[in-house]
Formats: C-alpha cells, structure tokens, sequence
C-alpha cells in the first residue's frame, strides 16, 4: 500500500520505467480480460465487477455525501463534483464502486474503470475511499496514482489486441467510438500510445 507520495508520474518514474510500468499494466487488465472470457468490445466492465463480487452503483445526492462526509476530500471538493468513487470494505477483497449516473455513458464507463483500476493497483490504504472528480480528477496524496489507474481503464476498454483488430478491419473512427463506447479524447491517446506496437 502506498503511504502518502506527492510525486507525480513523471517524478516517481523515469521515462523508461513508467513505460515498463505502463506495459505491465496493460498486461495486468489483459489477464483480467482473459478470465473474464471475453475481448469482444464493449467490455461488459459490469459483468466483470460481478465475477469479483464487487457493487458498482450509481452515485446519488444520499449515498454521495454520506461517503464523502467520511473524507478528507470534503475538505476541498463539493460532493457534487465526485464522477466516482472507491470504497474498500476493510480489509477484505470487496469493493464497493461509485459513479455518476448523470455523466455522459462513456465517462461512466472510463470512471468505474478508472476504480477498479485503483483496486486492482492496490493503490488503497487501509479504510481509504477514493474520489474522482472531473475538475481535479487527483487524489491529492497520491497524484501517480491517478495516471496509472487512468492508464489501466484505457486498457481495459480498449484491449490492444481488439484495437488491433479494428485496425486491421479498417474501422473508422467513428465506428471504433461505437465500438469500444469510450470518448473520442480517450481513444485517441490510446491509439497514439499504441501506435509503435501496432
Ligand atoms: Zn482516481
């Protein structure tokens, strides 16, 4: 688990290692992709949070500001602003994942894929809720973290070797928005660090 660490990416990482790590990361939502069964886009992030037993809900005026009265993060955020959120229930290998239902679908989907990222990263302390807003969309301790868990919902939704294929299949643009259900801002940067293996 990581302690406090005000580092950002570019500081914690030499170049070479964070794209080491970003390699590892991809294979990392790669294996999880393979036990789920399926790289048939759009990822069902839904059944897969399922298979873990994770809940995924929708973020509601109620549930919102009760997680977020448990947080530091009400110290500099409106709970109005979260997009989503990660609770770990004590100890165990539950997690309880948040969203915003009113964001457009695929911000929903980058953000519960952003919080698994987190779980799956172990980048939770102990007892730790994790928020993700659009105006800062940082945890304010672990600044690193939110790249890399950025970096694992780009993966997941977009598989390389499903890009591959679109690719390969001669999709457009368009149609690979349609049929990965990510932004268009996503799907570009994932092309782009893609493009040298494809
Ligand atoms: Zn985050």
């Amino acid at each position: 688990m990581p302690d406090l660490d005000n580092r950002t990416i570019t500081e914690k990482y030499t170049t070479q290692e964070w794209r080491n790590r970003k390699f590892e990361i991809d294979e990392q939502t790669q294996n999880i992709l393979d036990d789920y069964n399926s790289e048939t886009p759009p990822v069902n992030l839904y059944e897969i949070c399922e298979d873990y037993g994770f809940s995924v809900s929708s973020l509601t005026d109620e549930n919102a500001q009760e997680l977020f009265n448990l947080s530091e993060f009400s110290e500099t955020h409106s709970w109005r602003d979260i997009e989503g959120a990660l609770f770990r229930v004590d100890d165990s290998e539950q997690a309880r994942i948040f969203f915003k239902g009113t964001s457009p679908y695929t911000r929903q989907r980058f953000t519960v894929a952003h919080e698994l990222g987190h779980f799956f990263l172990s980048h939770q302390q102990k007892n730790e809720i994790l928020f993700r807003s659009m105006l800062s969309s940082s945890n304010p301790n672990n600044p690193w973290s939110e790249t890399e868990a950025n970096h694992f919902a780009a993966c997941i939704l977009m598989p390389r070797e499903a890009i591959k294929i679109a690719r390969l299949a001669g999709l457009s643009f368009l149609e690979e928005l349609e049929l990965f259900q990510v932004s268009e801002q996503s799907l570009r940067l994932r092309k782009r660090g893609l493009v040298r293996e494809l």
